[in-house]
């Protein structure tokens, strides 16, 4: 980790949340086209507002490039807009995504996380290119750098530019036949590991989520050890609710969330330190319109679980 910072030293960056911000839905967890978004920043954020959302946080995958506009429209319009990234990071041979809400966009810390991913999904993103030109889908490299529009290239770019060329009716097939796990378009790439991934977001003052728990395939005994990992190394809330999600799965995740934090961070060495208990995020994972499964302030955090926002300022609010 080339980080200079002292997580350890660097307080949680704590704004002060209005009832205001806490009066309506809240969502910790989007896209913009400063990533695989299709919404500019501000016309995602008024997308919000208008879906009344009170309290968002802008999530783009390894960039926080959106933030600055996204933050003039939320004030323009009044609401709540917490800068945030959706980082991606390694579990073993396992790709993982963290959030990190709040996070300090100016710092080093930040800076040196998404350069680093940025020169990997670069990397990454010709490979594909070469694999897709290989198997004759000429153009793919200009055709998915032309659709990132200058922002964070990744696989649903390469998914669209084939859906625009019809080679493909939509994107959920493109990552089915081409770009999903196993196809190949899946290159294997060795993002910054979990504990590296927390350390940044710790030391630019955020706090971590991991993100939708239930999307990586893994079996509940597997989950659970992430989770516990995730908690041992730092991590301060996991992903309750994502985008459209029924109840079992809430309950499922919840469970594992309570079973992890009585273990207090270290099952293993008795003598070391208790981590705080996880809390609990939400967020639709928002990427365009026309996904209803994901739409924008649709969610709701279940009863009985303390939300990752006391960790800010609160003065006692509580959301609706
Ligand atoms: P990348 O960050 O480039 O690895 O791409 C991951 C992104 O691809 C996710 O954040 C989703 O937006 C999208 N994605 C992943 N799997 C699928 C799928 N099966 N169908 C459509 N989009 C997907
Ligand atoms: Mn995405
Ligand atoms: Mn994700
Ligand atoms: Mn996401």
């Amino acid at each position: 980790m080339a980080s200079t910072a002292d997580p350890e030293n660097t307080p949680l960056t704590r704004p002060k949340l209005t009832a205001d911000a806490l009066s309506g839905q809240v969502d910790l967890h989007c896209h913009s086209t400063a990533s695989d978004g299709i919404l500019s920043p501000a016309a995602l954020v008024s997308r919000a507002k208008s879906a009344g959302v009170t309290m968002l946080a802008l999530t783009d995958h390894d960039t926080v490039a959106g933030i600055a506009e996204a933050q003039a429209e939320a004030e323009r319009l009044e609401m709540a807009l917490l800068p945030g990234i959706e980082l991606t990071a390694r579990w073993g041979k396992r790709v993982i995504h963290i959030v990190g809400l709040n996070v300090d966009c100016r710092a080093t810390a930040l800076t040196e996380a998404i350069e680093q991913r940025d020169r990997l999904r670069r990397a990454r993103a010709a490979q594909i290119a070469e694999r897709l030109e290989k198997r004759g889908f000429v153009g793919a490299y200009e055709g998915a750098l032309a659709l990132a529009g200058g922002g964070v290239i990744g696989r649903p770019h390469f998914a669209r530019w084939m859906v625009d060329e019809g080679h493909v009716s939509d994107t959920a097939k493109a990552f089915k036949r081409y770009l999903g796990a196993g196809k190949i378009g899946d290159v294997a790439v060795s993002w910054p590991e979990l504990e590296d991934t927390l350390v940044s977001i710790r030391a630019c003052g955020g706090a971590s989520v991991l993100a939708h728990p239930l999307k990586y395939g893994l079996t509940r005994t597997r989950l659970q050890a992430l989770l516990a990992d995730f908690h041992r190394a730092g991590g301060d809330a996991v992903e309750m609710v994502c985008g459209q999600q029924n109840p079992v799965q809430t309950r499922e995740i919840q469970a594992l969330v309570q079973r992890v934090n009585a273990l207090g961070g270290d099952p293993e060495v008795s003598d070391e330190i208790t981590r705080p208990p996880l809390l609990a995020s939400l967020g639709s994972d928002f990427h365009q319109p026309d996904q209803p499964w994901r739409a924008l302030g649709c969610v709701r955090l279940p009863a009985g679980v303390e939300p990752v926002w006391n960790l800010w300022q609160t003065d006692g609010i509580t959301a609706q």
